[in-house]
């Protein structure tokens, strides 16, 4: 090894120790084979004999695009990837437009890097699976095992961090972990698979949902395995049904050719496909024996939103219809504020049958279980599939738990649109009867607002409404009721 400069960065993915080291070393124009790099604990003296101080000099200041694409790119398993980036990192001093040359082979090399950490982050954030698991204090954690193929842990932290804000995780990899507390972010050790819990009482439900949400007649397997390589297959519980499904489309496809309603009922009520015995019969969970009714969803099977709430309440175990009472009242309070017709969207229920205690002659709604939830997700799933809307909006956490498999909380699941696994937009609300229970006025507005945003951000991306940023101000104006 020539004499020269030695850098040991503190871990495979140290974007700040490497950019730190070569945006010095560029200053002081050293050339890349006078540069070694070495990861700490990583037979990294092998490469680096000599830890040497860096010169001690105003560093460099590369273009904010190549910073961008050294932070992927370095993020590659690739060993090369160190000496490569500050190959180029010393080339732009004199040429800043270097990376507008594609032809360049160090350039392009790079951006294929960079590409592949994108891809593979891509991919983390869609197929990491948590599974929860309690504290010797009973408090939830929720743990994944995921196996990237490049080091992209820490760059794709943030996703999650953000996503989960207020629950505390785990996510465990061959070579590293993150571990989030609700407040900030640890970095620790790898781990094996095992250190990770296999199963929760939330993966029946998901495989159930998952099973009843695979649509044969659009299986296109190349298509599949393209979107969820098999790699990943491992590490994700519905896999295990994916062979299964695949061998079972055909007939299944044909089934439901058989099957389909020969004429077009256009703005009829929907009625799911009977089941054994259909929906007015379903006993596939104890809520039928007390309730009056199994309530079923309804609007035009043509709608472009579907709304889901969490179960019939009392008025709408009496009526059969949904969303009739109290909350349905408000519901439409907001889609009138919103111009959008209730006739325009299909609004059905997670749980078709009302969930009570009896107290004296009141019946007084309860939270329905997970057993209810997966009782009913067979129905959700046939209504999924003959609406085919292009936004779900889940109103409450039952119904996100019902559309998701998980179970929020709810907060950091607004405010943005997602995507469900057959390409469905879905918006994520507060219940409006939880907007009912609010006492206090500030907080009544504040929900209220967030309520009609929410319900705006889906209507707009199913072309219902407008975008109101092109309204003049004073319509946008919507009181509380
Ligand atoms: N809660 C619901 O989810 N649906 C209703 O229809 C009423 C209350």
């Amino acid at each position: 090894m020539s004499p020269g400069f030695g850098t040991m960065l503190a871990a495979a993915d140290d974007f700040p120790g490497w950019w730190t080291a070569a945006t010095r070393l560029a200053a002081a124009g050293i050339a890349p084979e006078e540069t070694h790099w070495g990861i700490e604990g990583d037979g990294g003296s092998l490469f680096v004999p000599f830890v040497t101080p860096l010169p001690d000099i105003t560093p460099f200041e590369p273009p904010a695009d190549f910073r961008r694409l050294a932070q992927f790119a370095l993020c590659h398993r690739s060993p090369e990837r160190y000496a490569l980036l500050y190959g180029l990192m010393l080339r732009l001093r004199t040429t800043p437009d270097l990376l507008a040359n594609r032809a360049d082979v160090a350039v392009a090399r790079a951006e294929a890097m960079a590409k592949a950490v994108g891809r593979d982050r891509h991919k983390m954030t869609a197929f990491v699976r948590f599974r929860e698991t309690r504290t010797a204090d009973g408090e939830p954690v929720f743990i994944a095992w995921f196996e990237p193929e490049h080091h992209i842990l820490r760059l794709t932290a943030g996703f999650f961090t953000r996503r989960f804000a207020s629950q505390r995780f785990s996510i465990l990899t061959p070579e590293a972990s993150v571990h989030w507390d609700g407040a900030a972010l640890h970095h620790g050790h790898g781990a094996r698979r095992q250190d990770a819990p296999d199963t929760d009482r939330l993966e029946a439900l998901w495989l159930t949902y998952y099973a009843s949400i695979f649509n044969p007649a659009r299986l296109k397997v190349s298509m599949m395995k393209s979107e969820m390589p098999v790699k990943y297959w491992k590490n994700l519980p519905e896999a295990v049904l994916i062979p299964g499904l695949v061998r079972s489309a055909q007939a299944r496809a044909s089934a439901m050719v058989a099957a389909a309603p020969r004429t077009p009922r256009a703005g009829a009520r929907f009625t799911p496909t009977p089941l054994e015995g259909g929906l007015s019969q379903c006993r596939a969970c104890s809520l039928h024996a007390a309730a009056t009714q199994a309530v079923p969803g309804e609007g035009p099977e043509d709608a472009s939103v579907m709304i889901v709430g969490e179960q019939p309440d009392d008025q709408e175990d009496l009526a059969g219809r949904p969303f009739v009472g109290p909350a349905g009242k408000l519901l439409n309070v907001a889609l009138d504020r919103l111009g959008v017709a209730r006739s325009r969207l299909y609004i059905t229920h997670a749980v078709k049958h009302f969930r009570f205690e009896s107290h004296g002659t009141q019946r007084l709604h309860k939270t329905p279980a997970l057993d209810h939830i997966q009782a009913c997700t067979t129905w959700l799933a046939q209504e999924r599939q003959s609406i085919a809307p292009r936004v779900i909006v889940a109103l409450g956490s039952t119904a996100l738990l019902a559309l998701t498999g998980q179970p929020g909380p709810l907060d950091t699941w607004r405010g943005r649109l997602h995507t469900l696994e057959d390409g469905t937009l879905l918006a994520v609300a507060q219940h409006p009867a939880a907007l009912l229970c609010l006492k206090k006025t500030h907080e009544k507005r504040v929900a209220w607002h967030a309520f009609l945003d929410d319900l705006r951000r889906a209507f707009i991306a199913a072309g219902l409404m407008a975008n109101p940023e092109d309204q003049p101000p004073a319509a946008r104006f919507m009181p509380c009721p």
